[in-house]
């Protein structure tokens, strides 16, 4: 694998975990009608506003063992998940697609030497 694959899958997998733990705040809050843009991140046990440095998706909740530091309420393993799972789709899509000359081309799997027959 190059190195600029390899950066870029690193770029597009934390792109996926971000945009999957907003994700999640859609998932949680739109349901109850509230907003996704103007209340701040906060605990749902003890309403305590979340610092910055617990807002890394997936590492955060690692870094505190899926526990609040502020009062050690349990967070659900759902976070985590849908920031992993919208992480690796982000990689698959790009691994599969976007890095493959072909598939820009036609999607019935035709090789990179027959790329102008399919244009
Ligand atoms: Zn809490």
């Amino acid at each position: 694998m190059a190195l600029e694959h390899f950066i870029l899958y690193i770029i597009v997998f934390l792109y996926g975990i971000i945009i999957g733990s907003f994700l999640n705040v859609c998932i949680y809050r739109m349901p109850k009608g509230e907003s996704v843009f103007t209340v701040g991140s906060h605990c749902m046990n003890c309403k305590h506003p979340l610092k910055w440095y617990d807002l890394f998706p997936v590492f955060s909740y690692l870094a505190l063992r899926g526990k609040c530091r502020y009062c050690g309420a349990k967070i659900s393993i759902q976070y985590p998940l849908v920031e992993l799972a919208n992480g690796i789709l982000n990689l698959l899509v790009v691994a599969f697609c976007a890095l493959n000359p072909a598939s820009f081309h036609c999607g019935d799997g035709c090789k990179d030497d027959e790329v102008s027959e399919c244009v």
